[in-house]
């Protein structure tokens, strides 16, 4: 970077006090700075270090609570992320199996916090609800009449109607379906 006689108003990147810097490229006020922030580098790289090796150590830790059916609460959190107190308050409520095995040594089941806590991602399954009829009889066709407008048998019309979850109301001894649906899935054309 060429040297210049205009004087740039910069901030320090140690100790962030605006300065007048000799080039573009200066990014210290002073030598004193410049190597202050080299050592701190070197110390954050160190840190990074020490933070990898304690975050190896505690994967083999989390892959030893993996294998065990009960864990204590302490294990819980890391395997959860969860707080001790959300925790606490769902043994209170029952809703996971603990035991104690003295002061301090609640075990809780492993299995049941796994099942609590996935299950929220699985997709819900499709309830199936007993398809309601809203049609009045007026606007329904008995089975025997479908059987003869269409030429069909009264149990394949029978069949064909569950298949397809046409919903259907019994009264006395007939079964009425609705007119609309019955006429768009038997009509030919
Ligand atoms: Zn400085």
């Amino acid at each position: 970077m060429a040297k210049s006689n205009l004087k740039i108003p910069k901030l320090c990147e140690q100790c962030r006090k605006p300065f007048e810097a000799k080039t573009v490229a200066t990014r210290f006020c002073s030598p004193y700075c410049a190597n202050k922030s080299g050592k701190e580098k070197k110390k954050q790289a160190k840190k990074a270090e020490q933070k990898q090796t304690l975050l190896e150590k505690s994967i083999d830790k989390i892959a030893d609570i993996q294998t065990r059916p009960y864990i204590s609460i302490t294990e819980a959190t890391i395997l959860f992320g969860i707080s001790k107190d959300t925790i606490r308050r769902l043994i209170i409520a029952g809703k996971i199996p603990a035991f104690n095995l003295g002061q301090r040594l609640t075990r809780i089941s492993r299995l049941h916090m796994e099942a609590m806590f996935t299950a929220v991602d699985l997709p819900e399954e499709p309830k199936e609800e007993p398809v309601r009829m809203h049609y009045e009889t007026n606007e329904c066709y008995k089975i025997g009449e479908i059987s003869e407008k269409f030429g069909i048998s009264p149990s394949t019309v029978n069949n064909t109607i569950r298949r397809y979850g046409i919903p259907r109301r019994q009264v006395g001894k007939f079964v009425y379906v609705p007119k609309e649906q019955i006429d768009k899935l038997f009509s030919t054309n």
